[in-house]
């Protein structure tokens, strides 16, 4: 199993992505959840241009990326199943849970930590929320979070189908959870019971801070309400809500793919980071 999947890792990689992507596209176009406020030829022009940046870098850096890691801590014995006689099912389930934690606390941690904020505010910074917006990251967060990966690898040792299951996994959710898209309520309700749905995630990109500052999840939706941290429903509703961070509303800054390489590095951190939130009521902002 495992050397089937490390030698056809990238083509099930690539057919998993354009897949999901073309569905999530196609559904948008069919039925949108909320009218989208910015161009859409330039969003996608510019969103997708910093995916394709990001991909070029981190195989540049990181050639043997997280399946290669995986491996060698395999031949090392290092990490938590290396070391344990775990059947190998439950091995895969449960690294493939576990890392979905990392990403949660990674996530959360990115909201905290302030120079962190910087980083993950290009990805908050979109005016609109379509499927473009869950691969649409900083490429210094894209680096760092390999990184988090990497260490969670060492310590965890996966087997290297687990980590394949897991990124793919985690990149088709992402897709999914960000794309504009209605989904009849009952069938969102069910769903958010496992998997984070766009609904549920579009209230993390609201640009009220509490709201921001709420489900964090990427993939399972446990952890958001383990840590206290879901939120079921937007105050202004789906269709009323603004989506993006107050200090970034120009379109053109907000879009254009050079200005969203630098926009970690100007102006202020404002009251997103949780470091810097007023405690009071719940709902206060
Ligand atoms: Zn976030
Ligand atoms: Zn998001």
């Amino acid at each position: 199993m495992d050397n089937f999947v490390s030698t056809h890792e990238a083509s099930i990689r690539l057919g998993i992505f354009f897949g999901v992507f073309a569905i999530m596209a196609i559904w948008e176009l069919l039925a949108p959840r909320r009218e989208l406020t910015q161009p859409k030829s330039t969003r996608w022009l510019n969103n997708i241009g910093l995916v394709v940046l990001n991909t070029v870098v981190v195989r540049i850096i990181f050639p043997t990326a997280a399946v290669g890691v995986a491996a060698h801590a395999a031949q090392q014995q290092w990490g938590l199943f290396n070391q344990l006689d775990t059947p190998g099912w439950l091995a895969v389930l449960a690294s493939v849970i576990i890392l979905d934690g990392v990403i949660y606390l990674q996530h959360v941690m990115f909201h905290a930590v302030p120079a962190f904020w910087r980083l993950h505010r290009v990805h908050h910074a979109d005016l609109d929320f379509d499927v473009t917006t869950g691969s649409r990251f900083h490429t210094l967060e894209i680096l760092l979070s390999m990184l988090i990966k990497f260490a969670a690898i060492v310590l965890l040792g996966p087997p290297l189908v687990a980590v394949v299951i897991f990124e793919v996994l985690l990149n088709a959710t992402a897709m999914f959870n960000h794309s504009n898209v209605r989904l009849p309520l009952p069938l969102d309700r069910v769903i958010r019971l496992l998997i984070v749905t766009p609904d549920m995630h579009r209230v993390h990109h609201s640009h009220l801070a509490h709201e921001t500052n709420s489900n964090f999840g990427f993939n399972l939706s446990i952890w958001d309400r383990l840590f206290g941290t879901y939120r079921a429903q937007p105050q202004d509703g789906h269709t009323g809500m603004t989506i993006g961070i107050d200090s970034f509303r120009d379109g053109a800054q907000c879009t254009q793919l050079p200005r969203l390489l630098i926009m970690p590095f100007i102006g202020k951190i404002n009251d997103y980071a949780i470091s810097s939130r007023r405690w009071g009521k719940p709902d206060e902002s």
